[in-house]
């Protein structure tokens, strides 16, 4: 089982294949997002160095996300991982195979998911968390619906939008994204290691052929 890197737009439903992934083979999930978005709610100096920034759709510099990155390694020691979000820039993949090297880590695989702007905007207005639990529910997909409005179905902790997923940010943060993404995935390709998942499909199918990918 191949250690992931997930690159990705924002709502490309990364989110969801990783949840579905940690529960059936146990990975570690490190989303630098909800590591920033953590810095952001303990009210931390970084926290309130970043929430304009993230707000904005903008991205964190690399050196502030490389850090958190490090940091985050070092506890994870051996475990399988899912990278949610990292590397978004070429400096940070870069850096990402120096991490590797040092640690001897071969197997690993990086996967784009694929989706359109449209849909990845609709799951993105629509997309509520749990705020305990982190259960992802959606506010207009009938499948997706929590089962009371604002309960999570699980632990029953309170259901909440993220404060970037609105229209004007969602934008944003697809044209950061297709700015940068193009360097990383090219990065990829050349090292050998991209496999492109068509991901404008429910997860529970696309999750069946990054399955492949990973067990290959
Ligand atoms: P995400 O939860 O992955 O959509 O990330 C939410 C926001 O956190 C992004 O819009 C960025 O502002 C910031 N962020 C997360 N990961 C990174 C990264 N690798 N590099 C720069 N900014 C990041």
């Amino acid at each position: 089982m191949k250690n992931i890197i997930f690159i990705a737009p924002p709502a490309a439903g990364k989110g969801t294949a990783s949840e579905l992934l940690v529960a059936k083979y146990g990975y570690e999930h490190i989303s630098t997002g909800d590591m920033l978005r953590e810095a952001i709610a303990s009210g931390s100096e970084l926290g309130s160095q970043v929430k304009n920034i993230m707000e904005q759709g903008q991205l964190v510099s690399d050196d502030i996300v490389i850090a958190l990155l490090k940091e985050k390694f070092e506890t994870i020691k051996g475990k399988p991982f899912i990278l949610d979000g990292f590397p978004r820039t070429l400096p940070q993949a870069e850096e990402l195979t120096n991490i590797f090297a040092a640690e001897n880590l071969d197997n690993y695989v990086a996967i784009f998911l694929d989706v359109t702007e449209e849909l990845a905007m609709q799951r993105s207005l629509g997309r509520i968390t749990c705020k305990d639990c982190g259960t992802i529910f959606h506010r207009y997909f009938e499948n997706k619906k929590p089962k009371a409005e604002g309960i999570c179905d699980n632990c029953g902790g309170e259901l909440v939008g993220r404060t970037d997923d609105n229209e004007e940010s969602f934008k944003k943060r697809f044209e950061t994204y297709i700015n940068n993404s193009k360097a990383v995935v090219d990065y990829y390709k050349d090292l050998g290691r991209l496999e492109v998942i068509d991901a404008n499909r429910e997860a529970q199918e696309s999750i069946v052929d990054i399955e492949k990918v990973i067990n290959d």
